[in-house]
């Protein structure tokens, strides 16, 4: 079961309030029994169990995000030098294509050309949609 870093949070908090405990307990003299102790140290290791599966977790959620977070900014930075024309995005004088920027944020080169009468016929390689253009931009 996946456990959140507020879950984690609250564990730790428990397991110090446990050490805490048994700390109080020695300064104030009390004798544990070995029962006692046991139970204390049994729940302290399940508790630190808990934070450590927490922590992991966490630690792994977090480098996904980082990835997608980088490859966001990839797109981005990639679209930022897009310029338009006829409709489409243009980059280096080839065309992407604009549902796939538009709806995704992903740089989709448009097949081609294959020329015609009407001009240079780009195509999707996702959507399969064909555009004709008259020039490059
Ligand atoms: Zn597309």
């Amino acid at each position: 079961m996946p456990i959140d870093i507020a879950a984690g949070l609250a564990l730790s908090k428990n397991a110090l309030d446990i050490v805490v405990a048994v700390r109080k307990a020695i300064r104030e003299k009390k004798k544990l029994t070995d029962e006692e102790m046991r139970d204390y140290l049994e729940t302290l290791q399940d508790k630190l169990v808990d934070v450590r599966t927490a922590l992991l977790e966490a630690d792994e959620e977090n480098r996904a995000l980082k990835g997608a977070l980088a490859e966001a900014r990839r797109m981005a930075d990639f679209g930022a030098e897009f310029t338009k024309g006829e409709g489409l995005y243009w980059r280096d004088n080839f065309p992407y294509c604009p549902t796939c920027w538009d709806t995704e944020r992903k740089p989709v080169r448009l097949g081609g050309p294959v020329h015609s009468g009407f001009g240079e016929v780009w195509q999707c390689p996702v959507h399969k949609v064909h555009h004709v253009t008259k020039q490059r931009h």
